[in-house]
């Protein structure tokens, strides 16, 4: 292993147990206490069928152990446990410190195929609240076969579908239900979806009830050209529209937030990254993220919990400051940023390598660190991926034009492993990550009354090495 490398993550392999999570946060010690049995399958919908079991490397066991000494409290500390799953259902979890004490488990644990993940972190499932599973209609560019096989390999087990890039998008009810049948055929994790706001829909009031009584989470809206026809882009005029709605229903509307202005680029080589940035200047983001808030402050609707503003994707550091500000004064104001936000920075991207083309754009380092520094301090509420694969010609990496190529960057199955090496990196520990990842969104943005009485999670083993650095 090369010095200098401070963790080398070996595998990513999502094992399927269920974890509870109830309107608290998840929780061991209430998992513990009330004995709740939980499901090893997802339920989100009802929508999972067995598809998740049969991927499950613990499949053909009826009783389960996983013992480690990493396991994720829910007081935030890694502590070894055992957990007990019986017949896809979790039973218990117990303090656990090795073999020696196999004998003071409880009885039932006794036939219990034994899987000890020895220093490997068990956490909780990674939700991912910003994916484009494509499906209907663009299944050539992604399917929910394979885009939740990439969620479940990096250790997702909950995703939330993007109204677009679908054809038709999800602007309706029953675009929805339709969306609801294919999840359940083919998603092997938890699968819910947003649907879209657009001009057409966003001043009938009767269309955007039915699509959010159909199921949909919340809505989501695009503040520039999304690059999918039948997804335009919506005026402040609508987004004011469609807010007294989702107060009265406590829902969120997730924004891409760029304010698309004239601006002039000097001729240049298409193929050279710096060209794409100039086109997307970090003013795109702050002017929408500035009319976001004043919208906000307009607004004089009752608000139930749960609504809230969410811009999508951050890219620019520079608007930190205001959303700082926005939350400070308590406006209901969220925001994510995604791991190639983090991870990759525009110095770095070479020549053609449109792959990195996505909006807005990758920025620089500074703007990176910075971003990071939000993560830590919790400006930034979530991390996502807004996993958005495209067929590679679609791409252009054969000509290398960032101009022509389509914008967004796939890598669900990636995603979450770098971010937390890297998280771990920045010391921001493991359950950190967890609550950025899980936690925070299941209390937020998930609510359960869209769920169930009870969100499922399923539980992923995070196989991380420590060198001798
Ligand atoms: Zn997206």
């Amino acid at each position: 292993m090369d010095r200098g490398t401070l963790f080398l993550v070996v595998a990513c392999q999502a094992v399927a147990l269920a974890a509870l999570l109830h309107r608290g946060g998840w929780d061991w010690a209430t998992l513990k206490a009330t004995g709740r049995r939980l499901s090893l399958y997802p339920r989100l919908y009802g929508a999972m069928g067995g598809n998740a079991w049969r991927c499950c490397g613990l499949a053909g066991h009826s009783e389960v152990l996983i013992v480690g000494q990493r396991v994720l409290a829910g007081d935030g500390e890694e502590a070894p446990a055992a957990v007990h799953v019986s017949n896809g259902t979790i039973v218990g979890v117990y303090p656990f410190n090795g073999t020696r004490n196999m004998e003071d488990l409880p009885a039932s644990t006794r036939s219990a195929a034994v899987f000890n993940y020895g220093g490997a972190v068990v956490a909780p499932g990674i939700i991912d609240v910003h994916v484009h599973l494509n499906m209907p209609g663009r299944e050539d560019w992604e399917g929910m076969v394979s885009g939740t096989r990439a969620a479940a390999a990096g250790g997702v087990t909950t995703v939330v579908d993007m109204p677009l890039n679908s054809h038709p998008c999800t602007t309706e009810g029953p675009l929805l239900k339709q969306k609801l049948g294919l999840a359940k055929a083919r998603s092997v994790v938890n699968t819910g979806f947003w649907g879209g706001l657009v001009p057409e829909n966003a001043a009938d009031r009767v269309t955007l009830e039915a699509l959010l009584e159909s199921g949909a989470f919340g809505l989501k809206a695009f503040m520039s050209p999304s690059g999918i026809n039948d997804f335009p882009n919506v005026s402040r005029h609508h987004i004011e529209s469609a807010i007294p709605l989702l107060k009265e229903r406590g829902m969120p509307l997730f924004v891409h937030a760029e304010s698309v202005s004239h601006v002039h680029v000097p001729e240049g080589d298409p193929r050279a990254y710096s060209q794409y940035m100039a086109s997307r200047p970090p003013k795109f983001e702050s002017d929408a993220i500035s009319t976001l808030i004043d919208v906000l402050n307009s607004s004089t609707h009752e608000s139930k919990a749960g609504f809230r503003i969410h811009i999508a994707h951050l890219a620019d550091a520079n608007s930190l400051a205001m959303i700082q500000d926005a939350k400070s004064y308590g406006l209901p104001l969220t925001v994510e940023t995604c791991p190639h936000y983090l991870s990759f920075w525009a110095e770095g991207i070479p020549d053609g390598a449109t792959q990195y083309k996505c909006a807005p754009p990758l920025r620089d380092s500074a703007n990176a660190i910075r971003l990071w520094d939000a993560v830590a301090s919790g400006t930034i509420d979530m991390l996502s991926s807004d996993h958005s694969p495209a067929p590679p010609g679609m791409k252009h990496l054969d000509n290398g034009d960032f101009g022509k190529a389509w914008g967004g960057i796939s890598g669900r199955s990636r995603a979450a492993v770098s971010t937390g090496t890297k998280l771990q990196f920045c010391r921001i520990h493991t359950h950190g990550c967890a609550a950025l990842c899980c936690q925070k969104l299941c209390i937020n943005y998930l609510p359960s009354a869209n769920m169930g009485p009870v969100v499922w999670l399923l539980l992923w083993v995070w196989p991380v090495v420590a060198t001798s650095e």
